[in-house]
């Protein structure tokens, strides 16, 4: 039986810091991507970074803040952004394949009933990466998830992976909620002590910090998936991760 996981890559670990889409970064990501697939584990991706890629198109040098104008920063920036993965992907003979959804579509039985179906005739074509993000072009305050964390979470459930992984530019949860500290490798249950360790939001760039990881991990663990959080510049980092390797944060935490 192939194994199926959920892979969310972070703004921050795709874009270099003046704010360009770190092209080699992708490269390498999708590399280890094709690497899984040969060992019968099939990748869907969730990627951030259009609003970022939109930002370089458009010569942006600031983040807007006006809802608008990130929304036209979205729209010009997913495309560049699936130009370079589809760049790599073809190197290893693979295709990227776009969904994009909002809240309101999982929310909805039927559409995420037609999503879950399309995921898995993608996967069983044996060809193609599925690539999602949010529709951040369309999604308003009201059916937005607002962070892809979150996002790649619903979508583990919804495709029914066996295992969710959220690779950003952090080692996993540490001890101390400035992300100091020694890495703790195993979390059964988030109480109140594990949310301290999570501090506030990360970096200008980061929607989500440890705040929204533990978020995910308990709407994936409802679902009855696992959750990893690792290091994405970590070389390999995802063939480790399969060969049962002590990387990152591992959250097994109960099915409520
Ligand atoms: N959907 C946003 C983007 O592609 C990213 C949201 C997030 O990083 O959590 O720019």
């Amino acid at each position: 039986m192939r194994q199926r996981w959920v892979v969310k890559l972070g703004s921050g670990l795709l874009t270099r810091k003046d704010g360009r889409v770190d092209r080699a970064r992708v490269g390498e990501l999708v590399g280890q991507v094709a690497g899984l697939r040969r060992r019968g584990i099939d990748v869907i991706l969730v990627t951030s970074g259009a609003i970022a890629a939109g930002m370089t198109a458009m010569g942006l040098r600031r983040r807007p803040v006006a809802v608008q104008e990130l929304q036209a920063c979205a729209t010009v920036g997913q495309p560049e952004l699936m130009a370079e993965y589809g760049r790599h992907l073809r190197r290893h003979r693979l295709l990227g394949a776009q969904l994009l959804l909002t809240y309101g579509d999982l929310d909805s039985r039927s559409r995420s009933r037609n999503a879950r179906a399309t995921l898995d005739h993608l996967l069983a074509q044996g060809k193609f990466v599925p690539i999602l993000n949010e529709n951040d072009a369309i999604a308003d305050e009201e059916i937005k998830v607002g962070d892809n964390d979150r996002l790649s979470a619903h979508v583990a459930a919804l495709a029914r992976a066996d295992r969710l992984v959220l690779l950003s530019g952090v080692r996993g949860l540490m001890t101390r909620p400035d992300g100091t500290g020694r890495l703790i490798p195993l979390v059964r249950r988030i109480d109140d002590g594990v949310r301290a360790l999570a501090g506030g939001a990360g970096s200008e760039r980061n929607v989500g910090g440890m705040v929204t990881k533990l978020a995910a991990a308990e709407i994936a663990a409802a679902a009855g998936v696992e959750t990893f959080i690792a290091d994405g510049r970590r070389p390999r980092v995802l063939a480790d991760l399969a060969s049962g390797k002590a990387v990152g944060t591992r959250f097994r935490l109960a099915r409520r």
